[in-house]
């Protein structure tokens, strides 16, 4: 509620008519009397209006504006925060130069002209055109009928009527219905203020429908996921790589340091050099796991400082290691191909397979039992 108030009192200061008649008094302050307050206090409240906290989470109906009037606001409030740099009485300018009150106030006139570019944000709250449905706060942007907004309802409701049996908790806030989301999404969760965006072209169709639930899916991961053994479980499921092992228990180390045994004789007398099984290749390339040199026990033998015994029982040491190979016997496990894009996303996809009743691999379905 707090919230909405403060949005509402931020997009009333953005209306021009309010806005503009402020913005003169204080740049006839500057102008003519040199009174710089005035202007930094309104400075300060533009910027703080668009990103507010020190700029580090935009304002929610921020993310439902599209490319173009983000960047501009973005640049509105990188401009503002330059000019009180010009307008900080200790300025340097104000002693080099007779005229550098006028070249702020041009400055400043500039910039005044761009933020009337802010009037479009500053529709987005009319009151008139929030709508409250199925425990959301839904606000259509500016530019979107009513017919394209009572189609998107029909897509929402849809999923919110498929969430609810399982996940009701996830089913509250603000949700923006745009026309800037690219022409394939449906919906767009953003993460930094919880808030959900819906394109006004979503329609009660299963893709809709789904990719809508997919979003709610990041919503449950961020704020209601909150089991540590299932969220590790999820994510070691989602990245894990198993490579095949090696048991090298005393009849394998023996047959590898016998195949040892043959290939330094071999070497010794001059004749064919026999071929090393892959287990014996892996055993002597893992001397750090076996703790075995076999090119200094060869060099002994070869030396005659060993007995055909006395290498046997050097190379296959005196206790059973396991060893992994190279062979990948199974990859991370997705539910899509998009899920395997990363964690989060396998999460989302997950969860919009559980809430739908589609299949997915076993151990996905067993670890959403446990939510
Ligand atoms: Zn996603």
């Amino acid at each position: 509620v707090v919230t909405s108030l403060v949005e509402r009192v931020a997009h009333r200061f953005l209306v021009a008519k309010s806005f503009i008649p402020e913005y003169a008094k204080a740049l006839q302050d500057y102008e003519a009397h040199g009174d710089e307050k005035p202007m930094k206090a309104l400075i300060h409240q533009v910027c703080d209006t668009i990103l507010p906290g020190g700029g580090n989470i935009p304002s929610p109906w921020f993310n439902a504006l599209g490319t173009a009037k983000r960047n501009a606001l973005k640049k509105l409030v990188y401009d503002g925060e330059s000019i009180l740099k010009l307008l900080d009485p200790t300025h340097p300018g104000y002693e080099r130069n007779p005229n550098w009150r006028s070249y702020v106030v041009m400055q400043l006139q500039a910039w005044a002209k761009r933020l009337r570019t802010l009037e479009i944000a500053s529709e987005a709250e009319d009151e008139e055109r929030v709508l409250h449905r199925d425990g959301f706060t839904i606000t259509p942007m500016p530019g979107v009928s009513k017919a394209e907004t009572d189609a998107a309802l029909e897509a929402l409701a849809e999923a919110a009527g498929k969430i609810r049996s399982r996940f009701p908790e996830v089913l509250y806030g603000m949700v923006y219905f745009s026309t800037h989301l690219g022409a394939k999404t449906a919906a767009h969760y953003v993460g930094a203020d919880d808030t959900v965006h819906l394109s006004v072209r979503a329609r009660k169709r299963f893709s809709d429908v789904y990719t809508i639930i997919h979003e709610f899916g990041h919503r449950y991961d961020a704020k209601f996921f909150k089991d540590a053994t299932l969220r590790k479980e999820f994510w070691s499921l989602s990245t894990r790589k198993e490579f095949e092992k090696v048991v090298f228990h005393a009849a394998l180390r023996k047959q590898v340091a016998e195949e040892a045994l043959a290939m330094v004789k071999a070497r010794q007398n001059g004749t064919k050099m026999p071929t090393l099984s892959n287990e014996a290749m892996l055993w002597f390339s893992s001397s750090p796991v076996t703790g075995i040199d076999i090119r200094k026990e060869t060099s002994a033998y070869l030396a005659g400082k060993l007995t055909d015994e006395a290498f046997i029982t050097q190379a296959m040491g005196h206790k059973d290691v396991e060893i992994q190979t190279d062979k990948l016997l199974h990859g991370p496990l997705a539910v899509t191909p998009y899920g395997a894009t990363k964690p989060t996303e396998n999460f989302a996809e997950a969860f919009a397979h559980h809430v739908l009743g589609m299949s997915m691999p076993r151990e996905f379905e067993d670890l959403f039992a446990k939510l």
